[in-house]
């Protein structure tokens, strides 16, 4: 890297006046506007980078006293005067150099949340999620540099990302360090940023992650996708993504851990006499035996037709809740076959027991607790 006196053409003593003028002499002669070879545009770049670091008066301080060693760099452990004690004093890694930061981040986690129906939770089902986010330029690469260019050396910290100042004090010289604000602790600065990402080394860009939902998910489940996020900046480590699920209500069926809950309604004469029916599980149809003499609030079981587990093998049951209906509507002959079956049988009297809060209470409870 060029000395930046001599780019400007100036002695080390001159006055900004002096750096003003020779900078406007240089800069009329190698604008781009007047002349357009590449050497010119490379020198005019230059002289501007010179310019700017030596009219700033912090800057060109800083520039003059060169690059800082530090003290007890040598890491050879121990300590070697005060030096090394203040460098552990204020943060130091024990008298190695801390060296700049890199420009590559880790990219942020993402939460999304995903719907699904209790059908797709039997099993486990897929998603294509779209998601806007962050990916790799693909012009830089992530170096956020333009193609054939590089980051050059920052001339105000030379490459160390920090501005290190040694006071004196009564104990000896103290050594502070802060982030160099020209290259914003990069100890590099890219003079020709990326056209494409504006020197971000990402772009914004809508992508699709394709997700297989496990069975058995529950609302509230997240699941963690790593390296599924967004690409940080300069081309950074991907974050993850959190898939948050919930699971949509669902008409008839419910659910209670891996079980599946609901009710069937059966006619008086079919719980009196028994039947079989189908019935349209949420996995495919399942035949259910009514036995002769079924009562109101008996829970059948069906082994293995309920949701998948989460963890290990096997599935819940399905349990299907019996509420037997009371004809209400009979016509003249059936109101005399019920009489005569009333005559022909001898029923107990209707009889005391303990209050029951309906129908679904009493299911609730069998379901619960069977
Ligand atoms: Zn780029």
């Amino acid at each position: 890297m060029a000395d930046h006196y001599d780019v400007l053409g100036v002695s080390r003593e001159a006055t900004p006046e002096e750096i003003k003028k020779a900078y406007r002499r240089l800069a009329r002669e190698l604008h781009p506007d007047v002349n357009p070879s590449p050497d010119a545009q490379e020198k005019f770049k230059q002289v501007t980078h010179a310019y700017d670091v030596l009219s700033d008066p912090g800057q060109r301080r800083d520039y003059d006293r060169g690059p800082q060693q530090g003290f007890g760099g040598g890491g050879a452990g121990g300590f070697g005067g005060f030096g090394d004690i203040f460098e552990t004093f204020f943060g130091g890694q024990g008298g190695g150099s801390r060296g700049p930061k890199s420009r590559a981040e880790r990219g942020q986690d993402a939460l999304l949340r995903v719907e699904v129906d209790l059908s797709e939770v039997v099993f486990g089902t897929h998603r294509d999620l779209e998601v806007d986010t962050a990916v790799i330029c693909e012009t830089c690469e992530g170096s956020c540099c333009q193609p054939g260019t590089q980051p050059i050396t920052c001339d105000i910290c030379h490459g160390q990302g920090s501005i290190q100042r040694t006071v004196r004090s009564l104990l000896g010289n103290v050594v502070t360090s802060a982030p160099c604000g020209t290259c914003r602790g990069y100890g590099t600065i890219i003079p020709n940023p990326c056209p494409t990402c504006q020197g971000q080394g990402r772009v914004r860009a809508r992508r699709t992650i394709p997700v297989d939902i496990p069975a058995g998910v529950e609302t509230g489940l997240r699941l963690q996708m790593p390296g599924q996020g967004e690409v940080g900046p300069a081309g950074g480590p991907q974050g993850d993504v959190y898939l948050e699920m919930k699971v949509k209500h669902h008409d008839v069926f419910s659910r209670n851990e891996d079980d599946l809950l609901c009710t069937l309604e059966v006619q008086m004469w079919d719980a009196v006499l028994g039947t079989t029916t189908t019935i349209q599980a949420l996995d495919g149809d399942i035949e259910i035996e009514i036995k002769p003499g079924t009562q109101s609030a008996e829970v059948l079981t069906v082994k293995g037709r309920g949701i998948t587990h989460l963890r290990g093998n096997g599935r819940g049951d399905l349990r299907v809740g019996i509420q037997v209906v009371t004809p209400t509507k009979l016509d003249h002959k059936q109101k005399e076959l019920m009489k005569q079956l009333a005559s022909a049988h001898k029923y107990p009297a209707p009889s005391l027991g303990q209050f029951q809060q309906g129908l679904f209470a009493k299911l609730r409870d069998r379901f619960l607790n069977v």
